[in-house]
């Protein structure tokens, strides 16, 4: 089995970050890119255009952003796997971190795997349909863009995130409405009465998305009313998942703490978790930000994190 001093999971912006900073710092990471567990190079592999990393005054592709970082992390020496981590032993150090092909001891484990947005399994939101062509689930990621401009645009959800998207695209769009199943939203009072008094939202009040339609772009939305089960057809620019997220932390197999949401726990203003040793950053430790500029800070952090941890066990850096 062989060992590293730092070895990073994940492949987005908070692991591309972290192994610039740790190869600078001659931790010879190496990273886990994933292969199975989501795309690699991680969310924004899935986008078009990111208007609001800075750096791009005329924006960036989510993959050409990707690959630059990729690079730049090779570039200092950092050794990239084509892999998944399917499972770790943190009980003991050096901590084992196992691939689907390769095994190693490491000294310290950044964890920076984000999480998965949920979606529901409607026709016409899915990849190769209008998923990206009007349907996404980030409103601060995409809701400027021109797609959306004085439309009528759809929110999915109840929750507080769901009111909180459908605020901010208000901005932008001609009306909001937002898709609700129950005849109350799970949104917290204030957030609930802010949406309810803000004249560009209206709550479609028992109500489930059964069909996204269009052309080249959504073009409408079928919602049907619960209760009475009729449907009805509606002009939409964009339809906005906001149901949550999943973190992608399972093959952690509950050994460092987690929140009751799933997100990994760090220590308030750093990226250490409830393991010596193990750090977490990017999405997967952040339910409220979860931006690629949050994650890429976040890397940094882990970084410089892992390597004072490192000087303090004295190995050879
Ligand atoms: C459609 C879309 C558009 C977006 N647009 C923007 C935007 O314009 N601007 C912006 O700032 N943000 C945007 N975001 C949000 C941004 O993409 C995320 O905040 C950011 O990518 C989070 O980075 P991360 O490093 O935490 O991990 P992620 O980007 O989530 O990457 C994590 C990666 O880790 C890998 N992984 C997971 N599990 C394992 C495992 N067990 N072993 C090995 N590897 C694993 C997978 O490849 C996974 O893809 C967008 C998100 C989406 C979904």
């Amino acid at each position: 089995m062989k060992h590293a001093k730092l070895i990073i999971v994940g492949s987005g912006p908070a692991a591309y970050t972290a192994a610039i900073y740790a190869a600078r710092a001659n931790l010879e990471p190496i990273i886990f890119e994933g292969f199975y567990s989501g795309v690699a190079g991680g969310q924004l592999m899935t986008t078009t255009e990111v208007e609001n990393f800075p750096g791009f005054p005329e924006g960036v592709t989510g993959p050409e952003l990707m690959d630059l970082m990729k690079k730049q992390a090779q570039k200092f020496g950092t050794k990239i796997l084509p892999e998944d981590v399917v499972s770790v032993d943190l009980s003991k150090k050096p901590f084992k971190v196992n691939g689907s092909t390769s095994h190693f001891t490491t000294d310290s484990l950044v964890i920076a795997t984000g999480a998965t947005a949920k979606r529901l399994d409607v026709p016409g939101t899915l990849d190769g349909q209008f998923w990206q062509k009007g349907v996404t689930a980030c409103a601060v990621c995409d809701g400027a863009a021109p797609l959306f401009r004085q439309k009528d645009l759809y929110v999915v959800g109840g929750g507080d995130t769901a009111i909180e998207e459908a605020l901010f695209l208000t901005k932008y769009a001609k009306h909001v409405y937002i898709i609700h199943r129950r005849d109350e939203l799970r949104a917290s009072k204030i957030m609930a009465k802010r949406a309810l008094d803000n004249p560009k939202v209206t709550v479609l009040w028992n109500s489930v998305l059964k069909e996204v339609t269009g052309d080249t772009v959504v073009r409408h939305v079928v919602i049907e009313n619960v209760l009475t089960h009729e449907r009805k057809t509606y002009e939409a620019g964009g339809l906005f998942f906001a149901i949550g997220h999943t973190p992608n932390t399972g093959f952690l197999n509950n050994q460092i703490d987690l929140h009751e949401t799933g997100y990994i726990s760090v220590k308030p203003g750093t990226t250490r978790t409830s393991v010596e040793g193990v750090f977490a950053a990017g999405d997967v430790q952040d339910a409220q930000y979860r931006q690629a500029i949050t994650a890429a800070g976040s890397g940094c952090m882990a970084a410089l994190d892992a390597e004072r941890h490192l000087a303090h066990l004295e190995v050879h850096v």
